[in-house]
């Protein structure tokens, strides 16, 4: 299969090679022809998929084709659930769409309202915009949705998640009837099913058997190890193993900024990104990631979703989330686009349990170990292990290990690839 054969104009076939890419994801290869055919789509896919080419390539063709007599209106309306997709989904259009003549903006909260308006007012083809910034918008009449004939909401799940139901409800009473939705999401609760009831027309289904491609072309592995050991063997790893670049998640805020301080202290240049922060400094933050200036980027949970950071390649869940599918969000940001990469949770006693139904839910029996000199003493109740008591480690699958680890992954499973040319 190629890019060639998905109907795709030779502008936005350039654009593809450009990027280097050399054959269509699978939900490429199913959204891009359904949605060239003008139908609606609801569409399972996890970050990490190609989901984003696969709903931006055919709406730049669609609007391209499109005679140019509605001026420069807002014809495209693409729904994120955080500020950073926001982002990232704008810059796929203009990479996708560099030898086009479409405009693009993004609108997202955190910052100045005062640009975004005088951008709306000079005109713009595409809108990408978060749930509360776009009602903002839509109260002040800065914005004017009449024309709007797609609508995308990306990763549904996760805007539904985060309480923005009633926000997608006026924003597309707002919009004109007619028109195509595509709806991208990781899973299909209830919720979404109604949501799609009520605003799409007889959407055709695409399930590309990718709904957990992420956490399939991971590398997955556990440490068991005491909380308040986490961080040096966090510098070992880093050290002994020579890592690259590392995305580490924390629970909290102040744990982010106090592992970055200590990471520092050890040597490592470190930097985090939290929704503490204002939106410039999360930005500032991820493109020193992204070129490279700091080693460790230290994120919670939030600040983190959908983040898109090329080739990186160690995840590291310094603390294990509460909820399993933050668990598959996290790991999905490394092992993109077919590269390799691995996810490595540090797992104290006490988390031993909500690490269990992380297994339970990826449906894979992600080993575990202990690393020589970082043997755990705690039990779930925080008090040391008395000798020669109780078996150290979670469930199943346990092994100890000194020096770099053997690499666990045959095949890559990866079902696209990107040229490195
Ligand atoms: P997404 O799921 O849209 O966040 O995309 C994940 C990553 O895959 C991004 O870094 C894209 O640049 C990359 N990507 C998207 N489509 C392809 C493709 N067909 N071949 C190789 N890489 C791709």
């Amino acid at each position: 299969m190629s890019f060639d054969s998905l109907g795709l104009s030779a502008e936005l076939l350039r654009a593809v090679r450009e990027q280097g890419y050399e054959t269509p994801s699978a939900i490429q290869a199913s959204a891009i022809p359904a949605a060239l055919k003008g139908a609606d789509l609801m569409a399972s896919a996890q970050t990490g998929t190609g989901k984003t080419a696969a709903f931006t390539l055919p709406l730049l063709q669609k609007l391209s084709a499109e005679t140019a007599g509605k001026g420069r209106r807002v014809r495209a309306l693409i729904l994120t659930p955080t500020r950073e997709l926001a982002a990232q989904v704008e810059d796929s259009i203009r990479t996708y769409g560099r030898h086009l003549n479409l405009r693009s903006l993004a609108v997202y909260g955190g910052t100045g309202i005062g640009p975004q308006m005088r951008r709306l007012n000079q005109g713009v083809d595409v809108l990408v915009a978060t749930p509360g910034r776009l009602m903002d918008h839509m109260e002040r009449r800065t914005v004017d949705l009449s024309s709007v004939d797609t609508l995308i909401l990306d990763e549904a799940d996760r805007m539904l998640d985060m309480g923005f139901l009633p926000a997608i409800e006026t924003i597309v009473k707002a919009l004109p009837k007619t028109r195509q939705t595509l709806l991208f999401s990781a899973t299909f609760p209830m919720a979404i099913e109604k949501l799609a009831g009520k605003f799409m027309n007889k959407p055709e289904r695409i399930e590309t058997g990718e709904r957990n491609a992420a956490a399939e072309q991971v590398d997955q592995s556990a440490y068991m190890v005491d909380t308040h050991r986490k961080r040096e063997l966090l510098t070992h790893l880093i050290g002994t193993e020579n890592w690259g670049q590392v995305l580490v998640f924390t629970r909290t805020k102040r744990g982010a900024d106090q592992l970055a301080k200590e990471l520092e202290r050890d040597g490592i240049r470190s930097t985090t990104i939290h929704g503490n922060k204002s939106q410039n400094a999360r930005t500032k933050a991820l493109n020193s990631f992204k070129r490279n200036n700091v080693r460790a980027l230290i994120a919670t949970d939030v600040a983190a979703r959908g983040i898109d950071i090329n080739r990186l390649s160690h995840v590291v869940n310094y603390d294990v989330p509460d909820n399993p599918e933050d668990y598959v969000h996290r790991i999905g940001r490394t092992g993109r686009g077919g590269e390799d990469g691995r996810a490595i949770s540090f797992v104290s006693a006490a988390e031993k349990g909500n690490f269990a139904g992380i297994r339970r839910m990826v449906r894979k029996d992600i080993p575990s170990e202990i690393m020589e000199g970082f043997e755990p003493k705690q039990t779930s109740a925080g008090a040391p292990r008395r000798n020669g008591r109780g078996r150290p480690g979670g469930p199943g699958g346990q092994g100890r290990r000194s020096g770099p680890p053997a690499h666990r992954r045959q095949g890559s499973g990866r079902s696209f690839s990107r040229s490195r040319a």
